[in-house]
């Protein structure tokens, strides 16, 4: 019988990161500066981000060294496993292969953690002490409170009050890190305290955070700002992941036809495909590289594509990329990490030159995936994650009903287990689906 766990070696986790603008078929236009409109620059780059990473961003140097410390970090739990979904294969009754990247296995539970280490350790080396991020359902501030917490860095998380009231064990796991976690808007900014002021009772949002963050990291000294995904140098630190994939099937002589992400920002999807996509626009493979977001914030398949700000408040950079408009307050679903306006622009540009293809999936159907998978493969996935396992199992069975053998894989970004509270609901058939034609909308 043909393996179904492919695991590398502790020595085979990559010595280097891929960059997938060495190889765009179209180059990425610059960030403009939110004031003047005019390409940014370096020095107002650098004061949120460090030098190291700003040049990780706008480089087009096609491999970079991952540094020994960050590896040493990253063994923890990579490389991660490559699995194959017999028993779900055997409840589609497909002939056609199903595979997944696990990186639920990490610390923190996501995929989070790989750029998370990377980006304390680069700022640890630019004498930086302390970072300041904004988070909204946990994910990314437990990530980032974890390799500060490795590194000997403070970590002040701004958690959209919402998610601090109803998520209490995120915050646990934060602050168990050694993390500072304030709800936000909070009392620490300028700009958080206005907001009290006029909407004592707001739930905030991740605009608000993200504002803060900011803000935090302008007015503090030896303190700069991180974001767990979007950026490029975060998809850089992402391509672990398809880089380990992509050297277990060629070990095993299997040829992937279709990969799979869930995209929000992009970056886990990015990291998973961005090694393959260097295959398919070399013209040396054709693989469908296929994104896959909720109905209720799709990016992709019905955003514009052009420049827009990172946040609600309109004070980051503008970005070109597939968005849905900087003000877009995307409906309550599940999936808090996939409910952003934008996306990365290295995804968005592959999108737009139809390297890769983008579908839009409703959330009954997603945590119906879920089900079976929990049933079938026994990991509880996360919501986000489950998106890919919609799509993978809809390629599964177009295969079976064209009876074609085909190998689909997809990235497993999370695990799901303190995301329980949305399977109650879908339990309890209190999910609601989007209409598609209003999920553009803003239901402000
Ligand atoms: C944050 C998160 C996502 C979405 O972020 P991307 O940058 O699009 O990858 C997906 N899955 C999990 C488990 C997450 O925590």
């Amino acid at each position: 019988m043909q393996d179904s766990l492919l695991t590398l070696d502790r020595r085979d986790i990559p010595q280097k990161w891929y960059n997938v603008q060495a190889d765009l078929p179209t180059p990425l236009d610059p960030p403009l500066h939110p004031g003047t409109m005019e390409p940014i620059t370096m020095a107002d780059m650098e004061r949120i981000f460090p030098a190291n990473l700003l040049e990780q961003e706008m480089s087009v140097q096609r491999w970079f060294d991952i540094p020994e410390e960050v590896l040493d970090v990253l063994s923890l739990w990579r490389p991660t496993p490559l699995i194959r979904a017999r028993r779900l294969e055997k409840v589609l009754g497909t002939p056609a292969q199903i595979w997944y990247k696990y990186e639920g296995v990490s610390p923190a539970g996501s995929h989070k953690t790989n750029t998370s280490v990377a980006q304390a350790w680069f700022n640890k080396q630019a004498g930086i002490k302390r970072l300041a991020t904004e988070t909204g359902a946990g994910q990314w501030g437990c990530a980032l409170a974890f390799a500060c917490q490795t590194f000997g860095l403070e970590c002040q998380v701004y958690m959209v009050r919402v998610s601090y009231n109803q998520k209490p064990y995120r915050r646990s796991m934060m602050q168990l890190w050694d993390a500072k976690v304030d709800a936000s808007p909070s009392e620490l900014t300028e700009f958080g305290r206005k907001i009290r002021a006029e909407h004592p009772d707001t739930n905030g949002s991740l605009g608000i955070a993200i504002s803060e963050a900011v803000e935090d990291a302008l007015t503090h000294p030896d303190t700069k700002y991180a974001l767990g995904s979007v950026l490029n140098h975060v998809a850089l630190h992402q391509t672990v992941i398809g880089l380990e994939t992509k050297e277990a099937f060629k070990r095993a002589g299997i040829k992937p036809d279709i990969l799979i992400g869930c995209a929000g920002g992009g970056s886990n999807f990015a990291g998973f495909v961005f090694p393959f996509a260097a295959d398919k626009i070399a013209g040396e493979a054709d693989y469908r590289i296929i994104a896959v977001e909720p109905a209720a914030c799709p990016t992709l398949t019905q955003g514009e594509y052009r420049y827009d700000f990172g946040d609600t408040a309109g004070s980051t950079p503008l970005m070109k990329m597939h968005t849905l408009g900087h003000d877009f307050m995307p409906p309550g679903i599940h999936a808090g990490g996939l409910r952003y306006h934008g996306m990365s622009q290295l995804v968005s540009s592959l999108y737009n030159d139809n390297v890769i293809e983008a579908t839009a999936v409703q959330q009954n159907a997603v945590f119906e995936a879920a089900v079976m998978f929990s049933r079938s493969e026994g990991i509880i996935p996360a919501p986000e994650s489950s998106h890919a396992i919609r799509t993978a199992i809809d390629e599964a069975l177009r295969a079976k009903e064209n009876n074609e053998p085909k190998v689909i894989a997809f990235c497993l970004s999370g695990h799901g287990f303190l995301d329980l509270a949305s399977y109650d609901a879908y339990l309890a058939g209190k999910l609601e689906d989007i209409d598609p034609a209003m999920a553009t909308k803003s239901d402000e």
